[in-house]
C-alpha cells in the first residue's frame, strides 16, 4: 500500500516555492517508494507503553534539565515557604536589590547599600554574602563566604562545610 499523494499535498501550503516545490517532488517520489507490510507490530508512545500518560507526556516535552543541586536543596527543606521563596530569588538574582530596580528603570536617589558605609551597590552578593552584616552572620555560623560570586557556588560551599541536610534552615534563620 502505497501513501497517496493528495494527502501529501494536503500538508503543504501552496503556492510553493521552488526550493519548497523541489523538496515536495523529493519526497513524494521517497514515499511512493515506500511500501507499507501488515505486519504485528504493537504502536507505543515514545516512552515505550501503549498506554498514555499525562507525567510521561510533560517529561518528554520538558526533557531533561540540569538543575543545580541548591535547588534541590531547597525544594527538599523544611523552612517555611516565605524563606524558601527568599533563598530561590537570591539564587535566580531576582531579588530587588537596588541595581535591580535601576535596571528596571525605576529612580532612586541612590544606589548604594544602606546597611553599611562603604559606598557600594546593593548587589545580591554584598547583601546575603560580602557586605559586613551578611559576613557577620555567617561568621557567627562558623561559614566562609568564597570569592566566588555565584550564589549557587557559595550555597555549594556552605553546604560543604556545615556538612549538614537542614542547610537552608540554618541559613534562613541568620538572614531573618
Ligand atoms: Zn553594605
Amino acid at each position: 500500500m502505497a501513501v497517496s499523494t493528495p494527502l501529501l499535498r494536503s500538508l503543504y501550503h501552496l503556492p510553493l516555492s521552488i526550493e519548497a516545490y523541489e523538496k515536495f517532488q523529493e519526497h513524494i517520489s521517497i514515499i511512493q517508494g515506500l511500501q507499507l507490510q501488515p505486519s504485528h507490530a504493537k504502536w507505543t508512545y515514545i516512552w515505550g507503553f501503549s498506554s498514555f500518560s499525562s507525567r510521561n507526556t510533560y517529561k518528554r516535552l520538558i526533557g531533561h534539565q540540569h538543575v543545580p543541586r541548591a535547588f534541590k536543596w531547597l525544594c527538599k527543606s523544611a523552612c517555611q515557604n516565605k524563606r524558601k521563596f527568599f533563598f530561590w530569588l537570591i539564587l535566580k538574582d531576582c531579588l530587588s536589590t537596588r541595581p535591580l530596580l535601576k535596571r528596571r528603570n525605576m529612580h532612586l536617589p541612590n544606589y548604594n547599600c544602606v546597611l553599611c558605609s562603604l559606598n557600594v551597590e546593593e548587589d545580591i552578593f554584598h547583601l546575603v554574602f560580602d557586605g559586613p552584616f551578611a559576613s557577620s552572620c555567617w561568621f557567627s555560623l562558623n561559614l566562609m563566604v568564597s570569592n566566588n560570586s555565584d550564589p549557587l557556588d557559595i550555597m555549594e560551599s556552605f553546604k560543604d562545610q556545615l556538612r549538614l541536610p537542614f542547610l537552608w534552615r540554618l541559613s534562613s534563620q541568620c538572614v531573618t
